[in-house]
């Protein structure tokens, strides 16, 4: 097998190795390096992060998993420094040395940052990242006044996001016109008014000359000498194609790394694709031209003939709630050009199409976007428009003039993935979809920006006919291997009494025999907490730090981390762990979030005899179970203590331990309000006051922050025993696999979980199932230590590793 290593791990290369698979999985040996500590994600997404439409984890392309089982090495959070084209190897910032006969280079781009006085400051971000996005909603929620510089596309969607959380925001443009690379002036002003009436204040014409402030920013400065207050900074004025390590190493780049219309580079074996690609002299920043790069690399890396690239004409659409258009091609009229216009100004409608030769050149669609396929499609293609009625809907925003059933076959339904009406209807009829989710699942439309879902529904509307079952069509089906939700799945396990993962699949007609990472951790999670009793869990269905009982991280060695009740060890304890660390070259010993003692760097093949060694309980700091109570010194030994919060934590940790639960739960007990273990910010936190305990609920100290809300104040630690079981239990019988307790509190609203949990009768109920499923569970690595099959299975060194699990 050839080697094929690729630096980058973003969408345009991720997307070139899913078309390479395709093509074959036999050639290549591949490995991928990533600067970020994340596996392949929807960074278009970003956007809706911020906006509060969607979560960290949902935007997630390509889980560990997909690595994995393509045989993909990932080093994650690891930058490639050095190409040496001619050793052909790279050299990373970890001094790991990989040797390739085939490189992609797909470094993507960084935000531009105005390099002016000020620019380093704390509070001053660009748009580009899951960290940059972290970092806005942390400043939203200990701050007030955000500035965004650029009125582009990137900028008013962080404004809009930024608007969301709550801060004021002034958007800071150095032109007379908002998008004035995609809109006239009549949409830009249209556009303005828009976001104005949405709470969005424009200091237009202004040129940012210093960002003001000490450590922090507080303001900037302009070029006419005015100032404006900040407490938060965007740059959103563009992108810079990320070059340095091709440029370093010789390969010729321009503005962006330079490439023919195979993608080569001018270095033999290596290529280039993405934002960080020059072809024929554009850089493109969305990604369907991308993705097209990406196929055609692919088609050539695996040595069959494909037509050349030679370039992309995109269409831009802004993701932002209550504003409607779209953007192709020329802007600007010449004496070449003459448009053809409608415009509606009392409804804020207005069209515009710029034609040249009777061909279709530029287009402008404001507050109607229902024409934008068949005019891209003209445009794109060259037709002519001799006698063409070009707009359908004459700004009426009447009945779609996209009509699925008059569109041609080859028309782009979805513009980032190049999707046509064609392949949708011919996936339809030929797999037999009848879903949303199993047409992206198998075409990839919607998968991107996902502004193509409404018509790809229509699409499935008109080809399956009386078929068609509009409910069935929008639900979200667990995966893309099957049409069933979650409460149907449940349901049938429950109906049809199904004991095992395969039995789901074959007796719920699953299209895919062998399920994906998606579904099958899932059912395995549903089986077990309907059948407490019998259910025998299915390890290899399992993500794969529950599979191995230990956190696997991005260099492929694994953490171990004993259980340590409450936060609470002993001189004993501590020896033992010191030893077996010294015994097997640890590499870094350190204690965890969680209060816990962790050795990382553990090689998979030492995992059994260590934990032999340390004869302590699994510490849980890796799976969708209970990981560690947290826990406050307390009335033991604080004077302001009034609770012994060690002992309630100890006593939770040991009764919950074990649980298999949706997501991982995380609790928190103090012994006064001080709070001190942060109890406020976990799943179940528990404070004490005098003569009993507020219990507070889905909490969330990570990406999501949350603080929890009070469920209830009770009078003692068997009152709280009592709540947390019932509660956990509720918990783990109606959320989602995959969705953290506060999320599954906000679906299902905090009033109606303190409803059913107020009534005594549902509490024991709850209780007695919760009962049921402890008293089932084993000790994994008691059990692992044991048994010599499993040993063998997961122990020795044969097993393929990836990067980290998703926390
Ligand atoms: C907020 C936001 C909204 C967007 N909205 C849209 C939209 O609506 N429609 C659209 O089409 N596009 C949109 N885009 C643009 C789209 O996301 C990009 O075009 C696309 O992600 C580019 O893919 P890429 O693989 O070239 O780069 P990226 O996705 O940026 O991936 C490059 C990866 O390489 C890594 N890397 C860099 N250097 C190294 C190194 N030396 N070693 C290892 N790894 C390295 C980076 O950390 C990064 O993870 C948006 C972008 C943002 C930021
Ligand atoms: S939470 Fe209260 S009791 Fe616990 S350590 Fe802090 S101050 Fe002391």
């Amino acid at each position: 097998m050839k080697k094929l290593v690729m630096i980058g791990n973003g969408m345009a290369g991720v997307r070139t190795i899913e078309e390479i698979l395709k093509l074959s999985t036999e050639q290549f040996d591949i490995t991928i390096f990533g600067e970020e500590p994340h596996p392949n994600y929807n960074r278009i997404k970003l956007s809706n992060i911020l906006q509060g439409d969607t979560h960290f984890e949902d935007i997630i392309i390509n889980p560990l998993e997909w690595y994995q089982e393509n045989k993909i090495q990932l080093y994650t959070g690891e930058a490639i420094v050095t190409i040496d084209a001619e050793g052909k190897r790279v050299i990373s910032d970890q001094g790991r040395e990989v040797e390739y006969d085939e490189l992609i280079i797909a470094t993507g781009s960084n935000s531009f940052i105005l390099p002016i006085p000020g620019a380093d400051k704390i509070g001053v971000t660009g748009f580009r990242d899951i960290k940059d996005c972290e970092m806005m909603i942390k400043s939203a929620g200990q701050y007030q006044k955000a500035v965004v510089i650029g009125g582009g596309l990137l900028g008013l969607e962080a404004a809009r996001g930024l608007l969301n959380l709550g801060m004021k925001v002034e958007v800071v443009h150095l032109m007379p016109h908002l998008m004035e690379r995609q809109l006239d002036p009549i949409a830009s002003s249209l556009l303005k008014t828009e976001l104005e009436s949405q709470g969005m204040n424009f200091l237009m014409e202004k040129q940012t000359v210093e960002i003001l402030g000490d450590e922090r920013v507080t303001g900037l400065r302009f070029k006419d000498g005015s100032e404006v207050e900040a407490d938060l900074v965007v740059m959103a004025i563009g992108i810079k194609s990320n070059i340095q390590v091709a440029k370093n190493s010789g390969i010729y780049v321009n503005r962006g790394i330079v490439v023919n219309d195979y993608m080569e580079t001018s270095v033999p074996h290596v290529y280039a694709v993405g934002e960080c690609a020059e072809h024929r002299e554009i850089v493109y920043g969305l990604v369907a031209p991308l993705y097209e790069q990406g196929k055609i690399l692919a088609s050539h890396i695996c040595g069959n003939e494909t037509k050349p690239y030679e370039g992309s004409v995109t269409g831009t659409q802004l993701k932002v709630a209550g504003v409607d258009l779209f953007s192709a091609g020329e802007i600007f009229e010449d004496g070449t050009t003459k448009s053809i216009m409608v415009y509606n100004e009392y409804e804020g409608l207005y069209k515009r199409v710029l034609t040249r030769n009777n061909t279709i050149v530029g287009i402008v669609l404001y507050g109607d976007t229902k024409d934008s396929t068949r005019l891209y499609r003209m445009l794109t293609k060259k037709e002519d428009i001799s006698g063409v009625s070009i707009f359908h809907t004459e700004c009426t925003g009447e009945a779609g003039s996209n009509d699925v059933a008059s569109m041609p076959n080859d028309e782009l339904v979805c513009g980032c993935n190049g999707v046509t009406k064609g392949a949708i209807v011919e996936a339809i009829q030929t797999q037999g979809l009848t879903t949303l989710d199993q047409v992206s699942h198998c075409t990839n439309a919607g998968r991107s920006c996902g502004r193509c879902k409404p018509m790809v529904s229509q699409i499935l509307a008109h080809t399956l006919g009386d078929q068609f079952d509009a409910a069935a069509a929008q639900k979200t089906s667990i995966c893309g291997c099957t049409t069933v939700s979650r409460e149907e799945l449940v349901a049938e396990i429950k109906e049809k009494g199904l004991a095992s993962v395969k039995e789901v699949m074959n007796v719920l007609d699953w299209n895919n025999t062998e399920g994906c990472t998606k579904c099958r951790p899932a059912i395995n999670y549903y089986l077990g907490m309907i059948h407490m009793d019998e259910y025998k869990d299915d390890r290899d269905s399992r993500l794969v730090n529950e599979k191995m009982h230990a956190n696997i991280q991005k260099d492929g060695t694994y953490s171990v981390v004993p259980r340590m009740y409450g936060g609470v060890t002993t001189a004993a304890d501590l020896k033992k762990i010191a030893e077996v660390a010294e015994k097997y070259n640890v590499p870094l010993v350190k204690l965890t979030g969680g209060q816990r003692i962790g050795l990382f760097g553990v090689k998979k093949e030492d995992l059994p005899v260590m934990w032999e060694e340390l004869d302590m309980p699994s510490g849980y700091a890796y799976g969708k179970t209970l990981r560690t109570v947290k826990t406050c010194v307390g009335a033991q030994f604080c004077r302001y203590g009034t609770q012994d919060s060690m002992a309630l934590g100890i006593e939770l940790e040991k009764k919950f331990e074990r649980l298999d639960t949706p997501h991982k739960v995380k609790m928190g007990v103090s012994a006064c309000p001080r709070n001190c273990s942060e109890a406020g910010i976990k799943d179940i936190g528990f404070v004490g006051i005098d003569g009993g305990w507020e219990i507070y609920v889905a909490g969330n100290g990570g990406v999501d922050l949350r603080a929890g809300d009070l469920l209830c104040t009770v009078k003692t630690e068997e009152d709280v025993m009592e709540m947390t079981g019932a509660y956990l239990q509720y918990y783990r019988e109606t959320a989602n696999y995959l969705e953290r307790t506060s999320k599954w509190v906000e679906r299902m609203g905090l009033d109606h979980v303190k409803e059913v949990l107020a009534d005594e009768e549902t509490r024991k109920a709850l209780n007695e199932r919760m009962d049921q499923t402890l008293n089932k569970y084993i000790e994994p690595w008691n059990e692992a230590i044991q048994n010599e099959e499993i040993k063998d299975k997961y122990y020795t060194r044969h097993n393929i590793s990836v990067g980290s699990e998703s926390k």
